[in-house]
């Protein structure tokens, strides 16, 4: 079995065309490879990660150019909307460690969101409205030092 991984451009002409054509071009390479002596494969499988509409890709990949924090932004949160997943994660975008890592920050910031309104409505006042545009990191309960 041989496996051919094809990015950009080619990746998304290759899943475009016909399966038979790819075929084609795969012998075609291998045949300057090997010589015109040997068998056609007996069949091809194509993963088409663009056209699957719960996928739409593979993993994010900066293009030349790219700010270098754009996955770090890409975790900034909208009100309490967060974003998890590998393109969220500043450091290891691109691999599964990246989705790990990232789904532990935001459940994190979460756990602390909520944690904190817990702590306040034993405290005392209950806050109807959680300032999170930065989460500090916390033991226990008290006040943010931020908190006005
Ligand atoms: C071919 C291939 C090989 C790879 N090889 C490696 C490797 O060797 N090592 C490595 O570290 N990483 C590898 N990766 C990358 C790794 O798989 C990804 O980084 C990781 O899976 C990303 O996890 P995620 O949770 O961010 O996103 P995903 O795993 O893509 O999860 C997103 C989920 O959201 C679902 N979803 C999407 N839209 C909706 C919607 N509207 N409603 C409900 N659900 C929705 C999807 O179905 C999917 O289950 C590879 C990826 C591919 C495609």
């Amino acid at each position: 079995m041989l496996l051919a991984t094809v990015t950009g451009d080619v990746a998304l002409r290759i899943e475009a065309q016909d399966d038979s054509k790819t075929l084609d071009e795969v012998m075609q390479v291998l045949r300057n490879m090997y010589g015109d002596g040997i068998p056609n494969a007996t069949g091809t499988m194509n993963s088409k990660w663009s056209q699957n509409p719960y996928v739409v890709g593979s993993w994010s990949d900066p293009v030349v150019g790219t700010d270098h924090n754009a996955h770090t932004y890409m975790a900034s949160r909208i009100k309490n909307l967060f974003f998890g997943g590998e393109a969220a994660h500043g450091h290891w975008y691109g691999f599964m460690q990246g989705a790990y890592y990232s789904g532990l920050e935001r459940a994190n910031q979460i756990a602390s969101l909520i944690q904190r309104e817990n702590c306040e409505a034993n405290q005392g006042p209950i806050l109807s409205e959680c300032v999170i545009s930065q989460v500090p990191q916390r033991n226990g309960c008290g006040r943010p030092s931020y908190r006005p």
